[in-house]
């Protein structure tokens, strides 16, 4: 069985930060992960909405980590962790494999969450990975290519008003009132909590909401989603019951662990939270072991939000704790440099440290500013400027040239018009 210094599991965030950091140390380091690319998730509903194309967010996550030669990459799923003995095991197309380490670093990342209702998972789209993108990309292609009357396909109900239940459901709505002007669109955004971006509040809150509504975006907020079938969303508020009759239900509304949560969690004594997520220590080591971290979204520790600045601060932190430049033991304290989400073209709200917040389209352009910064690649930032100049400054939609739409080809040559 080969063994190496460090396992890190996963792809994203956490674990590319992770990786990064390690090979400055030239500590001998293999990365494995289920997919084949490092995924920026933040712009998956502009992929969905055809503003990217899929590479511009998804780059090989091996070329990424070319230079580093004290790095490999290996892609496969890891299926178990035998914490006493440091072996993982993993699954790739070749078989199951093994591979020692004397270090652990698990950044598996967490899946859609349904609320106990695991059958809503095929009854809805979600956007977690770049195939759920595409998917959704080529249904909505679809829906706007069937004739008016049919109602149901030109209705779109967004279930949670998070950054990205707001961000999808405005570039739904732009892509009816820009791109597809000839068919009516209805897009409705369902919240459980009393406003949208419930965790901005405030101001922000305020004027994201009344951005969607004045262009044309339904806000159901302190409404619950009680049933999904059959082309019908079933929404309670209060005493109201409500049935919006859609093809498309897009679930942005909770997360829950990934199956190796679990298998750690098992491996190492560690509790989980609700959702199955590991409470992980303060020094980001799991249960009572001082050689395994997990890290990113599959962690809960101290209320930090489940995004890629947390998982990317804590990937370089264990990394640093790894290669002997922090003691063991220290703790993990995430400094908040703020967070962001767009609304719609030109419109976003920032919440920065010090009080300090944007609105609008000074919001905009520093949310642009930053996610091109933190697009790894510059290919991919190249690309990504070209095509959000064609799609927010034009009235193209590059990514739809991707894909060809079940009912109709004119579609795709009205999108790129
Ligand atoms: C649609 C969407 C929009 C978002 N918008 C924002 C935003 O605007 N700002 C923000 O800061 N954050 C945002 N986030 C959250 C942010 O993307 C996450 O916080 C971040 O990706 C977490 O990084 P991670 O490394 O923990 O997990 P991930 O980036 O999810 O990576 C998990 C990795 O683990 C791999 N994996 C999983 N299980 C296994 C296994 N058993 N074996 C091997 N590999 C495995 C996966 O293939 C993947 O490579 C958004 C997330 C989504 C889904």
């Amino acid at each position: 069985m080969r063994t190496t210094d460090v396992v890190v599991i996963g792809s994203g965030f956490g674990g590319l930060a992770a990786a990064k950091r390690l090979a400055k140390s030239k500590v001998e380091t293999v990365l494995i992960s289920a997919t084949d690319e490092h995924l920026f998730q933040p712009l998956l509903y502009q992929v969905a909405t055809g503003v990217l194309e899929s590479e511009e967010i998804a780059p090989n996550i091996a070329d990424v980590l070319a230079s580093r030669d004290s790095v490999s990459v290996v892609r496969g799923y890891v299926t178990a962790v035998d914490a006493q003995n440091k072996v993982i095991t993993y699954r790739t197309d070749a078989g199951v494999e093994e591979l020692g380490y004397r270090s652990l670093v698990a950044a598996a990342g967490v899946a859609q969450g349904y609320f106990g209702h695991d059958e809503w998972a095929d009854r809805t789209f979600s956007l977690k990975t770049l195939d759920d993108a595409v998917t959704l990309r080529a249904h909505l292609l679809d829906c706007f290519a069937q004739p008016a009357g049919e109602a149901d396909a030109h209705t779109y109900v967004v279930v949670g008003a998070g950054a990205t239940g707001v961000e999808i459901a405005g570039q739904i709505r732009e892509l009816s009132t820009r791109h597809f002007t000839d068919v009516p669109a209805k897009v409705y955004l369902v919240e459980g909590a009393d406003d949208v971006l419930p965790v901005y509040g405030g101001k922000l809150s305020t004027f994201a909401r009344r951005t969607l509504e004045r262009s044309g975006v339904e806000v159901l907020t302190g409404t619950v989603v009680t049933d999904i079938s059959d082309g019908r969303v079933t929404v309670r508020s209060g005493a109201d019951e409500r049935v919006l009759e859609s093809r498309t239900v897009v679930w942005s509304a909770g997360v829950q662990a990934t199956g190796l949560a679990k298998v750690m969690a098992d491996a190492t004594g560690c509790a989980t939270d609700r959702a199955g997520r590991l409470l992980v220590n303060d020094d980001l080591t799991v249960g009572d072991r001082d050689d395994v971290f997990a890290i990113g979204d599959m962690t809960s520790l101290k209320g930090y939000p489940g995004q890629s600045p947390v998982a990317m601060q804590q990937g370089r932190f264990v990394a640093d704790v790894i290669r002997g430049k922090k003691p063991s033991g220290t703790e993990f304290v995430y400094l908040d440099k703020g967070s962001m989400a767009v609304v719609n073209r030109h419109n976003a709200v920032v919440d920065a440290p010090f009080g300090i917040t944007l609105t609008g389209a000074l919001g905009w352009i520093t949310w642009l500013g930053v996610h091109l910064y933190y697009l790894v690649g510059f290919r991919n930032q190249a690309a990504a400027v070209a095509s959000w100049f064609r799609s927010f400054v034009g009235r193209a939609r590059p990514g739809f040239a991707q894909v060809v739409p079940a009912s109709s080809t004119e579609v795709e040559d009205r999108s790129a018009a």
